[in-house]
């Protein structure tokens, strides 16, 4: 297959493009013509205006191309409209099927249009078997984990203070206790939103508030947050690869490209140790059509005793395309041993139709159908690096500990995991067990066994008989308890969830908050995802924002009603 990359600055070099420009220009050439020159198609469709040329082009098969899909995805997004925009698209596509852009392009245009066809294009792209493309979804998969983690802990963080502001501000006072002061306190408490304006800071201040008042369920999953956001760190940490990888820092990333696509960078043979890179070049070479560099790589393996079943093969089909045929079949014998691909039985099969022996090919060839592969190729087919060996390789470097995230905002985060466990705790109790209102050791009366506040203690205490008692404690208590609803239910207003998480329903509260800050952190933080260098795509906020929409939707209406389901008991 040709090399489109250099074909074209040749091409546009020579003075052929010139004569060729004019000749198309007024009209003594039909574009037609050149149906199967990419290279004129791609010239012609550049310097005019020439629509005509992008459908020629889709007939053209070329190696995947970086390049030319990028120019078509940027054009999809200047397009005038959706109709434009989609048959851009396919052409992007068609220059580079498994590009994650292509797909996310296509679902994005999904949203806009209302339409499911272009979501129907997406998916019958292979992009899933990309390993660039499954690197993009597993970073930005974790890096969205582990922010909607850190959201719902905040949110938990944030719902058990204002749970708790009452006590906290009585508290802070502990000489006089009455409201003047109360709200004196709760400006004191505040401080950290004003002063940091930063999620992370506020989070760890209230946490380290929280944590000598909080009851041992609610420490508990407060620990369990804290755990898991450590865990996930630990797990984030091969991102680091991947990030380089993907922002082309990373030799691997050059090697993938060389693999892949058409693109004319050069890696020395002489830099790269490991056999895994070795094999990666000796095939990219051999895509590059340097096939003397490509033959004395494998020769180098082969010799040497690393005998891989890609290297016997392809080192065979080099051989094959220099006639050397008794090399080429004793190494086809080898790998047709080796291992269970059907490659070499293929390869195999070639060989003797060349040489006209109709019977044995076709033996060969229905051996490779056995082992799963046929091909209508007429070249000797070579086995291309899996997605596994990028993988092995890339994991195979040793870890970077800083990268996408900063290890010390983990530390924080592990010393409060620590502290839960300290035994000191704010005295009880915190609240009148009549009127829940904020009390402390200090002002705290006593009536039979149960523990409230001075001003209901007076009430409680005038009234002489047991039933009037009892009414005016529910009187007084269903005012309380309607003011804390009503807090709720504003609680849940601000975050679907949260309002489960004030009334104490921790399990049910933090599972709804987490779903939604799955939706919600795209559009909250969107420079924390890993754009990959050179990235082209239609806008992927409207993805974000029907996505954000439905689970809010959907949150909105599951917490509410869970919500008036629990106040039944
Ligand atoms: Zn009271
Ligand atoms: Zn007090």
């Amino acid at each position: 297959m040709c090399q489109f990359d250099v074909s074209y600055q040749t091409f546009l070099q020579s003075p052929r493009s010139e004569a060729v420009f004019l000749g198309l220009a007024q009209g003594r050439y039909d574009v037609r013509e050149f149906s199967d020159d990419p290279t004129v198609l791609w010239f012609w469709r550049n310097s005019a205006d020439a629509p005509y040329a992008d459908s020629l082009l889709k007939r053209i098969k070329l190696r995947r191309n970086f390049y030319l899909s990028a120019v078509l995805r940027w054009e999809a997004k200047e397009a005038e409209n959706h109709e434009m925009a989609n048959s851009k698209l396919h052409l992007a596509s068609h220059f580079d099927s498994s590009a994650i852009e292509n797909f996310l392009s296509f679902v994005a245009l999904t949203v806009i249009q209302r339409n499911l066809d272009p979501l129907i294009s997406a998916f019958s792209l292979p992009v899933f078997s990309d390993f660039r493309s499954q690197i993009f979804l597993l970073t930005n998969g974790v890096m969205l984990i582990l922010l909607a983690l850190f959201m719902c802990g905040f949110v938990y963080v944030a719902t058990k203070t204002v749970y708790y502001l009452p006590m906290f501000s009585h508290r802070i006072d502990p000489q006089e206790h009455n409201r003047i002061k109360g709200i004196m306190g709760l400006v004191i408490l505040l401080a950290p939103v004003l002063l940091f304006r930063n999620l992370y800071l506020i989070f760890i201040s209230y946490m380290l508030l929280l944590l000598f008042t909080i009851n041992m369920r609610e420490r508990n999953w407060l620990r369990m947050i804290l755990l898991s956001m450590v865990v996930v760190f630990v797990f984030s940490l091969p991102l680091n690869h991947f990030v380089s990888f993907l922002k082309k820092n990373s030799k691997y990333y050059y090697m993938y490209e060389m693999v892949h696509y058409d693109s004319n960078v050069h890696i020395n043979p002489d830099s790269v140790s490991s056999e895994s890179e070795r094999i990666f070049l000796a095939y990219a070479f051999k895509q590059q059509g340097k096939f003397e560099k490509a033959m004395s790589l494998y020769e180098d393996m082969y010799y040497t005793g690393h005998r891989d079943i890609a290297v016997v093969n392809n080192l065979a089909n080099i051989y094959f395309v220099y006639e050397e045929e008794a090399k080429a079949e004793t190494l086809y014998a080898y790998a047709m041993r080796a291992g269970d691909r059907g490659e070499p039985f293929f390869n195999m099969g070639l060989l003797r139709l060349r040489n006209l022996e109709y019977s044995e090919s076709s033996r060969y060839m229905a051996e490779a159908r056995r082992h799963d592969f046929s091909s209508s190729s007429s070249e000797p087919v070579d086995i291309i690096p899996s997605t596994n060996d990028f993988y092995q390789a890339i994991l195979s470097e040793p870890l970077a500990i800083f990268g996408v995230i900063n290890p010390m905002l983990v530390l924080p985060l592990i010393i409060i995991f620590v502290l839960t466990f300290l035994p000191f705790r704010f005295p009880s109790p915190f609240y009148c067990t009549t009127c829940g209102r904020a009390i402390c050791k200090k002002c705290q009366e006593q009536m039979d066994d149960e523990v409230m506040c001075k001003e209901c203690f007076t009430k409680l205490k005038s009234t002489e008989n047991v039933e009037m008692e009892a009414l005016l404690k529910h009187s007084v208590g269903s005012r309380k308890r309607r003011l804390r609803s009503l807090i709720a239910y504003l609680v849940n207003v601000a975050v679907p969830g949260a309002g489960l998480i004030y009334m104490g329903r921790n399990f049910v509260g933090l599972l709804v908050v987490f779903v939604v800050m799955l939706g919600y952190t795209p559009l909250m933080f969107p420079t924390m995802f890993i754009k990959p260098a050179g990235w082209v795509s239609l806008s992927l906020l409207p993805i974000f924002v029907a996505g954000a929409l439905s689970v809010a939707l959907v949150t909105y209406v599951y917490s509410f009603l869970a919500m008036r389901s629990s106040h039944g008991d």
